[in-house]
């Protein structure tokens, strides 16, 4: 490359706000479709979950994962992922914007190129969006509990929506009477609702509906023959999606890499 020649333009660098995160913290960056609500309608999505789409999340999230090294983990749900950086992430130098915008658009850019991979039968009408933000969490106990809202979301989310569509779908309310059916009703009465009046035991809905998606990186044996024809197992890091708590210990036990 050339040496840059300064002009008696630059002084303009100095208008630029320095937005380095503070070291030794978590940093999660989280997406979230613009106007989701009405993408789904126009690309017809099932609902509630539309799983079609949560496999082409979890693809873009793959994309993602594999092109930055210090992601630990992603958490998905619905039209939303968050991802985790290790507390000694330098990437970018931790600049906020860098990160954020990078990754919003990595994300952005897979969900359309897979697109068809997942919804052969369904043109793209109109460009999907996301918008970031970056948050920065000083403790692990922190950003677990960051993780166990996204999580608890999901699953107070779900149960509402699959009563919601059961009662529209299978029920045969409208949405308006379905909506006041389920004012002020706890979890206990939205399982008695669906298994009452349904038979739908929701305890055997999909794990990836009630629970979300779990990005993580694991170590897989792969067999290496080298020249002189011996064969020996290498560990190679391959990016793997479960659907799995993460609100209680089991998950970091099993995982103490993670936490460090
Ligand atoms: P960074 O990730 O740091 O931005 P970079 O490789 O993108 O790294 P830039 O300083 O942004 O570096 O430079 C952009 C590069 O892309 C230059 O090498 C430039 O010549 C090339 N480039 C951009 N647009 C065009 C174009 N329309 N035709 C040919 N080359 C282009
Ligand atoms: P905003 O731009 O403020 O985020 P939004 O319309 O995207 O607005 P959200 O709160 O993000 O609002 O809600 C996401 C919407 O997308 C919900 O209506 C949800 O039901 C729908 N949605 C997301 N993923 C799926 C899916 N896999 N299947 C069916 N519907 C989905
Ligand atoms: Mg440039
Ligand atoms: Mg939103
Ligand atoms: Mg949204
Ligand atoms: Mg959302
Ligand atoms: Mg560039």
């Amino acid at each position: 490359k050339h040496a840059m020649a300064k002009s008696r333009y630059e002084y303009v660098r100095n208008f630029e706000c320095e937005d380095r995160l503070l070291p030794s913290t978590w940093l999660v960056v989280r997406l979230d479709g613009q106007g989701f609500t009405r993408f789904t309608e126009q690309h017809h999505f099932t609902k509630p979950n539309d799983i079609r789409a949560l496999h082409l999340m979890n693809r873009a999230a793959k994309v993602v994962m594999e092109s930055m090294v210090e992601i630990v983990l992603a958490y998905g749900q619905s039209d939303e992922y968050s991802f985790v950086f290790l507390k000694t992430a330098r990437a970018y130098d931790r600049r906020a914007s860098k990160l954020a915008t990078l990754l919003v658009s990595k994300f952005t850019a897979a969900y359309v190129f897979y697109w068809s991979e997942f919804f052969p039968d369904t043109p793209l009408k109109r460009l999907p969006s996301f918008d970031a933000r970056v948050v920065v969490y000083p403790s692990d106990r922190i950003m677990r509990d960051y993780l166990c809202w996204r999580q608890a979301d999901c699953h107070i989310n779900n149960m509402y929506n699959t009563c919601f569509w059961t009662l529209v779908n299978t029920g045969g309310l409208t949405p308006k009477d379905a909506e006041k059916r389920l004012n002020g009703t706890l979890s206990k009465d939205k399982h008695e609702l669906l298994f009452g009046e349904f038979g739908v035991n929701y305890n055997s809905e999909q794990e990836i509906f009630k629970k979300g998606s779990v990005v993580v990186r694991e170590k897989a044996p792969i067999d290496v023959i080298d020249k002189g024809g011996h064969s020996s197992t290498r560990f190679k890091s391959i990016v793997q999606i479960c659907h799995c708590d993460i609100i209680g210990d089991a998950f970091w036990r099993e995982r103490p890499e993670i936490l460090g």
